[in-house]
């Protein structure tokens, strides 16, 4: 079946200026082609440590930030070359959900009208009324209660913030959420009953989830895929229980030997790697991960490995499995 996503060549590249005349003289490959696609209905999970251009890649699908370069196929459009004004329509079927709800949430909206606003802009429902009942529906649907919408976003926790935030977001019924890092902000006991509040959410609404996280931990429960950044690049990308059983990738399994695993007999040896992560501006030939990659070869200081199907949904870009 066709996907509902298709990122092709996805590049997001940021200018450095210096000197007195400020010209452009390098650039941060913040996202550095990008391709992968996401199937109605599942959650892609995207990890990698953070200025990894997870974020990026995010906002880029979503036209928060201009691509550089590459094609959006989003139901068989291509965003990334839409007017801003298409784009602007298209909002209501992609959605993001942030990190932090409290500096997205206008602290002087009610959290009523933080949920209406986007069905007034959009023009969704004919009057005031429907609006206020679809504000009251949504608010039960995330777990708050109707009758706390004349309420400010500070009276609420940061956990029944991230709820406010989800609302908001459905309230135009997207196909496609992006959440970024939805549940790093709040506390461990909290965090599960928002990701279980997203998947009941998902299951109701037929959603699709982009999931950003830096934390290997909470994408095995909540993704059907995963895929691995970094420095800008996709590294590996695997269905869940394949990466976690048998990562390919050198760094896909130094970042997996740091998480604890159920069956301790399966005992991994922990990777520690050496060396910090150079800079996305000045970044390593070859292979990027080659400066700190505990396999390194001579072919990688030099040779870019291609992002390679390896069969059974499967991709690696790395030197030792070439054929
Ligand atoms: Fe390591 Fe080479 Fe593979 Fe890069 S291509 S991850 S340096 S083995
Ligand atoms: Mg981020």
């Amino acid at each position: 079946s066709t996907p509902l996503l298709e990122v092709r060549g996805l590049k997001k590249y940021f200018p450095i200026r210096s000197g007195f005349m400020k010209k452009v003289t390098n650039h941060v490959k913040a996202v550095d082609d990008l391709s992968f696609t996401v199937a109605t209905g599942e959650t892609l999970g995207i990890v990698g440590e953070s200025g990894c251009g997870k974020s990026t890649t995010g906002r880029a699908i979503l036209r928060l930030l201009e691509p550089t370069g590459g094609e959006v196929i989003f139901q068989g459009e291509n965003l990334a070359a839409l007017s801003p004004n298409e784009m602007r329509m298209k909002r209501k079927d992609l959605q993001i959900i942030f990190q932090d709800p409290f500096a997205s949430l206008n602290p002087r909206m009610t959290v009523g009208e933080i949920i209406e606003e986007p069905m007034i802009i959009f023009e969704l429902y004919e009057t005031s009324k429907e609006r206020k009942e679809k504000v009251a529906e949504l608010m039960q649907v995330v777990g708050l209660k109707p009758e706390n919408s004349e309420r400010f976003p500070h009276e609420f926790s940061g956990g029944q913030r991230q709820r406010i935030g989800i609302a908001r977001a459905l309230a135009l019924n997207p196909k496609l959420i992006v959440a970024d890092e939805p549940v790093s902000a709040l506390d461990v006991s909290i965090q599960s009953q928002v990701l279980n509040l997203m998947r009941d959410l998902q299951k109701q609404y037929g959603l699709t989830y982009i999931f950003i996280s830096h934390n290997l931990s909470v994408v095995k429960h909540f993704c059907d895929r995963i895929g691995v950044m970094y420095l800008g690049r996709m590294v590996e990308l695997a269905p869940k229980n394949a990466l976690y059983e048998e990562p390919l990738h050198p760094y896909t399994r130094s970042l997996l030997s740091a998480v604890p695993i159920a069956k301790p007999k399966t005992k991994r040896e922990r990777i520690i790697l050496t060396g910090d992560v150079p800079s996305p501006a000045n970044p390593p030939s070859g292979c990027t991960f080659h400066t700190r990659c505990p396999d390194c070869m001579e072919i990688c200081k030099t040779d870019k490995p291609e992002f390679q199907s390896m069969g059974d949904g499967r991709y690696v870009a790395c030197h030792l499995y070439n054929q």
